[in-house]
C-alpha cells in the first residue's frame, strides 16, 4: 500500500506562490506561473511488499504503477495505461530500457536510446506528446509547440508530437551550426504540423528571440503557445521509472539485494532530479552518482557546497555543456525541507549574484567530473576491452562511476544516446569514426530536407508562425 496518494496528485511552486493544481494542470502550466518549478506536495512512500511486486513487472506495467499516484484523479487509469503503451510502442525493444552488465563486474549499463530519436530525452518526449494530445482531446482547444535546440531535445520533441491532431510544432535551430545529422532527425520528417526554422545565427539567437516570443504575452495567449523544456514534470515523472527498472535488474542479474548506485551524466539536472525522486519513493537506491563534463557546476556543487554560475565550454558531450540546470531548484527545494520562502530567497539570490551556499552535504549524492580526455579513454578502453561502444555522454558517467565506486553496491551507469548520434567523438576516440552507426540513421541520409531559413528577430519570426498557423487551420 502507498501512503499519502492523495497529496502526491496535487502540484504546488517551489516558490509557493500558486494555490496546488492537478496534474494535467501542471502539465500544461510548464514552468509555475509564480516562477517556479512545479512539485508534487507530497512524494509517495513505497512500502517493502509493493516494492517486491513491483520486481516482476515488465516495463510497461511498472510505469503505470510508478505514474499513477503523481497522476491521481486527473486521468482515468485506463487511459494512462493506453498513453504508456502508445508511448512506448516507438521503442526498437519491448524492454524499453535495456540492462546489462558493462564490465563484467561491478558496473551494469541502462540503454535509454532505444526511442526513435536514439537519445533518452524520448523516453519522456514520447510520452508528454501523447500526454499533451490527450490532454486537448478531453479540453478542446490546441497547442502551439515553440522551442529552441542546439540538438538533441529538438528532434525527441519533433517526433513525441509529429502528426498529433490538435498540436503544431516549431523548432529554431541554428543554420550550419547543428551536426548534419542532428538536422536530419527534424527537417526530414514528413508530417504536415512539424516545422522547422533553421536561424541565420547562433543557438543563442535562437533562444533568444524563443524567449522574447514567450514574454510577448498578448501573442503567446492569442496563439497558443507552448513549451517543452525540461522543467515540465512529467518529463521527470516518465524518467523516474527507468530507476526503479533499472535498480531491480541490476539486482536480479547480480544476485545481490545490496541497494545499488546509479550514475548519471548530467546537465540540466532533470534525468538525476527523476533518479532522487525514486531514491525517496524507496527505490533500493544507495547512491546517485552525479557526472558533469568540463562544465561541472553542479559537480562543484555537491564537493564545496557552492553553487556558482562559470561560462559554458564546448566539449565532445554537448548535451551537457549547460551552466545553470534549469531542474535544480527542485532539488533545492527539498534539500530545504520543502521550504518555498527559503527557496525562492535564494533563487534570488542566485540571479543577483550568480553564486549560492549551503551548509552540510547530502549523503545521498556523490559527484565527479569526467574531462576531454577521460570521456576519449573511456570509449576506447571499453570497446577494446569489452567491445562496448559508449557515446561522449554516457561515457562521461561511465568514468566517474570508475573513479567513485561505492564499497558492497553494484554500478549501474546511464547511457543516454546512441554512439552512432556522435560519430565524431567516436571517431577522435577509435580514430575511424566508421564504427559508429545506426540503421535509422543511415537512412535519414536520403530524405529530403524541409525547412524554413529565417533570420532571428521576433517579427519574422512571429510572421512565420502566424502565416504558417493560418495556412494549416
Ligand atoms: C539531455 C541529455 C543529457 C543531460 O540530461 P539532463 O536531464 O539535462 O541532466 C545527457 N545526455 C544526453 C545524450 C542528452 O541528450
Amino acid at each position: 500500500m502507498m501512503k499519502k496518494t492523495l497529496d502526491a496528485s496535487k502540484y504546488l511552486s517551489t516558490r509557493g506562490g500558486i494555490k496546488s493544481v492537478d496534474f494535467c494542470d501542471a502539465v500544461m502550466m510548464g514552468l509555475a506561473t509564480d516562477g517556479g518549478l512545479l512539485v508534487p506536495a507530497a512524494i509517495p512512500q513505497v512500502d517493502g511488499t509493493t516494492l517486491d511486486s513491483w520486481r516482476s513487472l515488465g516495463y510497461l506495467d511498472l510505469a503505470f504503477e510508478v505514474m499513477r499516484p503523481f497522476v491521481g484523479n486527473a486521468l482515468p487509469p485506463a487511459t494512462l495505461r493506453q498513453l504508456i503503451r502508445d508511448s512506448y510502442a516507438t521503442f526498437d525493444t519491448t524492454d524499453i530500457v535495456p540492462i546489462k552488465p558493462l564490465d563484467g563486474n561491478n558496473l551494469y549499463l541502462a540503454e535509454l536510446y532505444h526511442g526513435p530519436t536514439l537519445a533518452f530525452k524520448d523516453v519522456a518526449l514520447q510520452f508528454l506528446g501523447n500526454l499533451f494530445a490527450e490532454i486537448l482531446r478531453q479540453r478542446g482547444g490546441c497547442l502551439n509547440i515553440l522551442g529552441a535546440t542546439s540538438g538533441d531535445t529538438g528532434s525527441a520533441a519533433i517526433h513525441g508530437v509529429r502528426g498529433k491532431a490538435g498540436i503544431e510544432i516549431f523548432i529554431l535551430y541554428p543554420e550550419g551550426r547543428v551536426s548534419p545529422l542532428q538536422e536530419r532527425q527534424m527537417a526530414t520528417v514528413p508530417d504536415a504540423n512539424v516545422h522547422c526554422i533553421a536561424i541565420k545565427g547562433t543557438f543563442d539567437d535562437g533562444q533568444r528571440v524563443m524567449k522574447q516570443i514567450f514574454n510577448d504575452l498578448p501573442f503567446k495567449q492569442k496563439n497558443h503557445l507552448g513549451a517543452v523544456n525540461s522543467v515540465n514534470w512529467a518529463r521527470i515523472l516518465a524518467q523516474v521509472v527507468y530507476y526503479f527498472w533499472g535498480a531491480f535488474r541490476v539486482q536480479e542479474q547480480s544476485g545481490s539485494h545490496e541497494a545499488i548506485q546509479v550514475a548519471v551524466p548530467t546537465g540540466n539536472f532533470g534525468d538525476i532530479f527523476a533518479g532522487y525522486v525514486a531514491q525517496r519513493m524507496g527505490a533500493p537506491i544507495a547512491r546517485l552518482l552525479l557526472a558533469t563534463n568540463e562544465n561541472d557546476i553542479l559537480s562543484r556543487f555537491f564537493n564545496t557546497g557552492v553553487y556558482a554560475k562559470g561560462a559554458v565550454q564546448p566539449t565532445l558531450s554537448p548535451s551537457m555543456d549547460i551552466q545553470v540546470a534549469s531542474n535544480f531548484e527542485r532539488y533545492l527545494y527539498y534539500r530545504l525541507g520543502e521550504n518555498a520562502l527559503q527557496t525562492k530567497g535564494l533563487m534570488k539570490e542566485f540571479e543577483q549574484t550568480g553564486s549560492i551556499t549551503l551548509q552540510g552535504a547530502d549523503p545521498v549524492f556523490a559527484a565527479g567530473r569526467g574531462d576531454t580526455s577521460a570521456t576519449l579513454a573511456t570509449i576506447k578502453k571499453h570497446f577494446e576491452n569489452h567491445g562496448t561502444l559508449l557515446d561522449p555522454h554516457g561515457a562521461v558517467g561511465v568514468a566517474v562511476a570508475e573513479a567513485n565506486p561505492l564499497p558492497g553496491c553494484k554500478t549501474l551507469c546511464l547511457e543516454t544516446a546512441h554512439p552512432g548520434k556522435f560519430p565524431a567523438a567516436v571517431g577522435q576516440a577509435l580514430g575511424n569514426d566508421t564504427l559508429a552507426r545506426h540503421d535509422s540513421l543511415e537512412q535519414l541520409k536520403s530524405l529530403p530536407l524541409r525547412k524554413t531559413l529565417l533570420e532571428p528577430t521576433v517579427p519574422v519570426i512571429e510572421t512565420f508562425i502566424i502565416q504558417t498557423l493560418a495556412e494549416r487551420s
